[in-house]
């Protein structure tokens, strides 16, 4: 017999995405908001997840008694429709669950989320880092399934991370467990927004995709012929699906290119298994739709920079399998499991 369905929502920069999750990770329904702009109010953000809650109820209890035409909101009690709800913020989230401290797109400082929306929806709702939602949904769902350690790497703009280690989520004393994209990997490097230079997201990340791209078109180099192309052709100017599409139509470039980020990857894949030892790696975002150009040279200078190479057992580097889902999916099995 399945358990109940939980609720999982993701609140991205741009979008807050929600569904109803099933207990074997499928989804049974989906909605999708454009997430309010930082400048509006905790409050905006607050209603807009408990609107996209109270549709999912009601798609829920449809799928229990069917249509129920000229009624709005639910009859049932929600808790006899879904056992809990999850929410994956992109920000830094307490050790306990409840509280989001920080969130750079949204208005949240020590925002007492879990409190607020347990009060208004009447059921048991977990907070967490998008980044831990992603790779719980990866290692019970997607590409880690039946790995105890593993380490989920999500390649957006920036660097998200998540440990999972006996099968248990890292959140750290703080909350801040995974923050891998702020290590150190070139001394006096390139300046990140988290105050530091030299951070491993500004050489393995979307954002140092595209950095990289321009500077090779401001050279005027004919290497560059196809992507300044591109660039010019481009409204918006470059981003990083040209790049790829470009890179998987043969041009030389942008093969390289992505070539670089992968190996940049490696290498913070090998400061990980020298600190955690995990038995795999799970690479995902939108930068990892670069497939095997990717994952190919990330695997090449890890195998270069692993300490002891040649002498331990090399964890595996896949890509992850849920895309844009495993957000909600993790959201959601977490909140469930958090009740068990
Ligand atoms: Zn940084």
């Amino acid at each position: 017999m399945t358990g109940r369905s939980a609720i999982g929502i993701d609140i991205g920069g741009t979008k807050v995405s929600g569904a109803l999750v099933r207990d074997d990770g499928s989804i049974r329904h989906r909605l999708q908001r454009v997430t309010p702009h930082r400048t509006t109010s905790p409050d905006v953000v607050l209603a807009t997840i408990v609107g996209l809650v109270r549709d999912l109820l009601v798609a829920a209890e449809q799928d229990q008694h069917g249509p129920s035409p000229g009624r709005s909101g639910t009859s049932t009690r929600p808790d006899a429709l879904v056992s809990a709800i999850g929410i994956g913020a992109a920000g830094w989230v307490s050790s306990d669950r409840a509280t989001v401290v920080f969130a750079p797109h949204l208005s949240w400082r020590h925002e007492p989320l879990q409190e607020r929306l347990a009060a208004i929806l009447e059921l048991p709702v977990f907070v967490d880092n998008d980044a831990n939602a992603a790779g719980w949904a990866e290692w019970r769902f997607g590409a880690g399934r039946g790995e105890p350690n593993l380490v989920m790497i999500t390649l957006g703009t920036g660097i998200g991370g998540s440990l999972v280690v006996d099968g248990r989520i890292q959140r750290g004393r703080f909350g801040l467990a995974g923050e891998f994209g702020h290590m150190q990997v070139v001394p006096g490097g390139h300046r990140c927004a988290c105050g530091n230079r030299g951070c491993w997201e500004q050489y393995a990340s979307g954002r140092a995709l595209i950095r990289e791209a321009r500077a090779i078109i401001d050279t005027r180099s004919p290497v560059a012929r196809e992507l300044s192309a591109l660039a010019a052709a481009e409204p918006g100017g470059l981003s990083g699906p040209m790049i790829t599409q470009a890179a998987r139509g043969g041009d030389r470039t942008a093969t390289e290119l992505i070539g670089e980020i992968g190996q940049w990857l490696g290498v913070g894949l090998a400061n990980i298994a020298a600190a955690v030892d995990p038995g795999g790696f799970v690479i995902g975002g939108g930068v990892s739709a670069a497939g095997e150009l990717l994952l190919g040279p990330a695997r090449e200078s890890y195998r270069r920079c692993l300490p002891g190479r040649g002498y331990r057992d090399e964890a595996f580097i896949s890509a992850a399998e849920l895309g844009n889902d495993a957000g909600v999916i993790g959201a959601a099995d977490l909140a469930r499991s958090a009740l068990r």
